[in-house]
């Protein structure tokens, strides 16, 4: 499979991605969306620059149910600065679904307001661990609606020391959900992360020749 039509996506999903200009699927969209779009749990591993990030965005936005104004998908990564790319590129892939809400909460900007915003829904999630999990200490976040975990560069958040943080609000999602796992590279770490969070996962990989 090489082409975005070849998914099982909607006529209006595919034309969006269309006029992004996206066409033909890079390797690791190809080898994990076939799977992921089945709700199967995975471990991703692929280079920095190879389209992680709409591998991963795809499946989620794929179960969104817009009328259903709860949070159904969190994304947890490890900076401000990547957890903003993710909710724009989100916004882009999602210009076909109405009233679709992207919040982002991340450490170093006011805690306040996040806690209006919270408080005035989102159907989305991107969040750094630390900030994620005093919202959810303070019980400002509803999490009960969530089918859809990621964790994007997984590898960085494991060396900025997150290791707890995700353990404990993973300890707090619902246990029937789909969890993704985006690294660039996959150590033992990583692994010990995988085999405590994933269910039955597959593994894919891409090599930089590939
Ligand atoms: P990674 O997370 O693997 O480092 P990104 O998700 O940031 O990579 O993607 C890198 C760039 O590739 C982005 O600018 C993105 O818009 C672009 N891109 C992703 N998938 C495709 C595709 N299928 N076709 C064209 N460009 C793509
Ligand atoms: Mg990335």
């Amino acid at each position: 499979m090489e082409k975005f039509s070849q998914l099982n996506l909607s006529k209006e999903f595919l034309a969006n991605l269309n006029s992004l200009e996206y066409t033909n699927m890079t390797p690791i969209q190809q080898k994990s969306l076939p799977l992921s779009l089945q709700n199967r749990d995975l471990i991703a591993q692929a280079k920095t620059g190879s389209g992680k990030t709409v591998a991963f965005c795809i499946p989620l936005l794929n179960k969104i149910d817009v009328k259903n104004f709860r949070i159904q998908s969190l994304i947890l990564a490890p900076t401000r600065e990547l957890a903003n790319q993710i909710a724009q590129e989100l916004r882009k892939l999602s210009r076909h679904i109405h009233n679709l809400k992207v919040l982002t909460l991340c450490g170093g900007v006011p805690f306040k307001p996040q806690v209006v915003s919270l408080f005035h829904g989102a159907h989305i999630v991107v969040a750094t661990p630390g900030r994620v999990l005093k919202h959810i200490k303070e019980e400002n976040i509803k999490l009960e609606n969530i089918n859809t975990l990621v964790l994007d560069e997984a590898d960085k958040m494991l060396d900025m020391g997150f290791y707890d943080d995700i353990i404990e609000i993973i300890n707090s999602l619902p246990k029937n959900r789909q969890t993704l796992l985006f690294s660039a590279t996959y150590e033992k770490n990583i692994e010990k992360l995988a085999l405590n969070i994933l269910k039955n996962p597959e593994f894919v990989k891409v090599e930089n020749e590939e």
